[in-house]
């Protein structure tokens, strides 16, 4: 995060009209000073989505997400705080330093493997072009039932069987056999010469999830093995944290129903597509991880998972999903009827009967529950215990109490057993996982760590108040420290603030939008951005200003004697269990005087 400096994030947002920005992805209407359009992040009919080119900040009303440029590009196109900045710098011309020449050289590095897959992909279409030399692969793929334009679309491609055409091609146009062996588009057979790695292959290009192409996949057009080969890993590619057609399905997310579908090759993505399903996407080749969780979450909260209805299938699509879970993504699964994948299914039968198939998904839970009743027998005592163990291991995962609470109960249900002894069984387990955690990581006192998750919202308003005007900043700091805030996240961004004023520096929402330490906590940082963005108090006169922040300041200093009493409760507790009296008696003298200063 720490990989530019406020100042050149400050000249990135000084040359950037976050207007232009929205506009590419919105139809922006003017309002008096503010533009207006159906919020993009949420499903509305009349707009409440607000940008402020004084401010350059937007809001929505209806779903209460807000921010500057940057956190638009980052929720729109699901890019990182960096690549949000280098996108617009790139935009703006402006030339981003690197950090260090480590970063400097992994970062050029990676541009470089960029241009080669361009060049790579822009040799494989035209060979899938070309009248002669395409010829075959056009056919075999009009055989599948594949469309010009959706071959174009996925950029379908062809590696002609010569041995080393691409390669020559590529040392022609100046890159060295260093980067060319480092893209993994040619590689050193084993008698040491350097050969094409894709050869007769129909060609497929990987794409990450800003469209850019990171390897390939090759498939043969008869029965020779292996059918498929995929680019080797690299700086930019690394299997396991990417999704084929991502870059296509994000842009094709309902809004009203959003989610993905996973299934698992090339053809079955391009397959739904084509026919109108645009929010597939496949794996490559792996199993579902905690980074395929990671990246989808910024897009959707719900996945159905496609598997082959095999028993090798079944076991397969349950692996790793509890990693969803635990990121409180949903997981629905459905099975393929016997003998079809996704592609031939949607050929022989059309898009709709997949889109049937598709509402018959079901919740993992259930289809696990479902899966195990099979293998083993509940009115058993170790069947039913086999079954018990393994349903609350994956309970336990679930960060949502009131899903948890629902399933406890299907759970009792299905299985004739006391819905307590199953919340029993949950509670071992979590206090193991948290025995765990304990020991990984010692936990301050549990009331400090609840509240800086859930931070207090004077905090919040405090800090929009005194980003508006110094006056306010210079009231608030003659009676306030950063260390008076509850919530350290918070606390911090005060004290910067003050630190800039104190400086002599300017501070506004935009420049404080930017802050890396609000971004760095997202739950957090998003409240903050939405106070920051809805310019609540804009309405108000400097002395109305002054006296909501006087009355968030004596809010807090009531929430400050709250935590202290319940911290005092809590000692006191302590002191009476371990039989210390003279520490009680001092606990409830602090708590006596606690009290009287409240109710002062
Ligand atoms: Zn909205």
């Amino acid at each position: 995060m720490a990989f530019f400096d406020d100042q050149i994030i400050e000249r990135v947002q000084q040359a950037t009209d976050i207007v232009a920005v929205v506009q590419d992805f919105v139809q922006l209407k003017r309002a008096g000073r503010n533009f207006k359009a159906c919020c993009p992040f949420h499903k509305e009919k009349t707009p409440s989505f607000v940008v402020s080119p004084d401010r350059q900040t937007y809001h929505c009303f209806g779903c209460s997400v807000g921010g500057d440029v940057v956190d638009f590009l980052m929720r729109i196109d699901g890019l990182n705080f960096v690549e949000a900045i280098r996108q617009l710098a790139g935009q703006a011309n402006i030339e981003l330093p690197e950090a260090t020449p480590e970063q400097a050289k992994g970062a050029s590095r990676r541009e470089k493997l960029f241009g080669i897959y361009e060049l790579a992909q822009r040799f494989f279409r035209a060979h899938f072009s070309d009248v002669n030399s395409g010829k075959q692969a056009r056919e075999y793929m009009a055989g599948r039932q594949f469309s010009p334009e959706i071959l174009e679309e996925f950029g379908v491609g062809f590696a002609p069987a010569s041995k080393h055409l691409l390669y020559d091609g590529l040392r022609k146009k100046g890159i060295s056999e260093e980067d060319i062996l480092a893209s993994g588009v040619a590689t050193r057979s084993q008698y040491g010469n350097i050969i094409d790695q894709f050869r007769g292959r129909v060609m497929f290009p990987i794409s990450n999830a800003q469209g850019k192409i990171i390897g390939f996949g090759g498939r043969v057009m008869n029965d020779d093995l292996p059918k498929y080969i995929n680019s080797p890993e690299s700086d930019v590619f690394k299997k396991r944290q990417e999704l084929y057609a991502l870059h296509i399905a994000k842009r094709h997310i309902d809004r009203d129903d959003p989610y993905f579908i996973i299934v698992e090759g090339y053809l079955d993505v391009m397959r739904l597509h084509a026919a109108g399903i645009r929010n597939a996407v496949a794996t490559l080749g792996t199993a579902l991880t905690e980074d395929h969780a990671r990246l989808i979450k910024r897009y959707v909260k719900e996945i159905v998972l496609v598997f082959d209805g095999d028993k090798a299938g079944e076991n397969a699509a349950l692996r790793g999903l509890e990693v969803f879970l635990t990121e409180d993504v949903s997981v629905k699964v459905v099975a393929m009827p016997s003998g079809f994948d996704p592609d031939d299914f949607v050929r022989d039968n059309g898009g709709d009967a997949f889109r049937e198939l598709i509402k018959t998904s079901e919740d993992i839970f259930s289809f696990k529950l479902k899966l195990l009743m099979k293998r083993h027998n509940h009115r058993e005592a170790r069947g039913l215990l086999t079954i018990t163990t393994e349903m609350v291991s994956m309970l336990a995962m679930i960060p949502n109490a009131v899903l948890v609470d629902r399933y406890v109960k299907q759970l009792s249900v299905v299985l004739g057993v006391d819905e307590q002894s199953i919340q029993l069984e949950l509670a071992k387990v979590h206090d193991k996982l948290s025995g765990r955690f304990k020991a990984q990581e010692p936990e301050e006192d549990a009331p400090t760590t609840s509240l800086i998750k859930n931070p207090f919202q004077a905090e919040y308003a405090i800090i929009s108040l005194i980003a508006e005007d110094e006056t306010l900043a210079l009231q608030a700091r003659e009676v306030l420290s950063g260390s008076d805030f509850l919530s350290n996240e918070v606390a911090e961004v005060y004290d910067r603030i003050q630190a800039r004023y104190g400086e002599g520096r300017s501070v506004s929402v935009r420049v404080l939008l930017h802050d890396p330490r609000i971004v760095a906590d997202r739950e957090i940082g998003q409240t903050l951005k939405s106070y920051l963005s809805s310019n609540i108090y804009a309405h108000l006169s400097l002395a109305e200003k002054s006296k909501a922040l006087a009355h968030c300041i004596q809010q807090l200093r009531l929430k400050q004697r709250q935590c202290r009493a319940d911290e005092i409760r809590r000692k006191i507790k302590e002191a009476e269990f371990q039989g210390d009296h003279g520490k009680v008696a001092e606990l409830v003298r602090e708590f006596q005087e606690l009290t009287r200063l409240q109710h002062s």
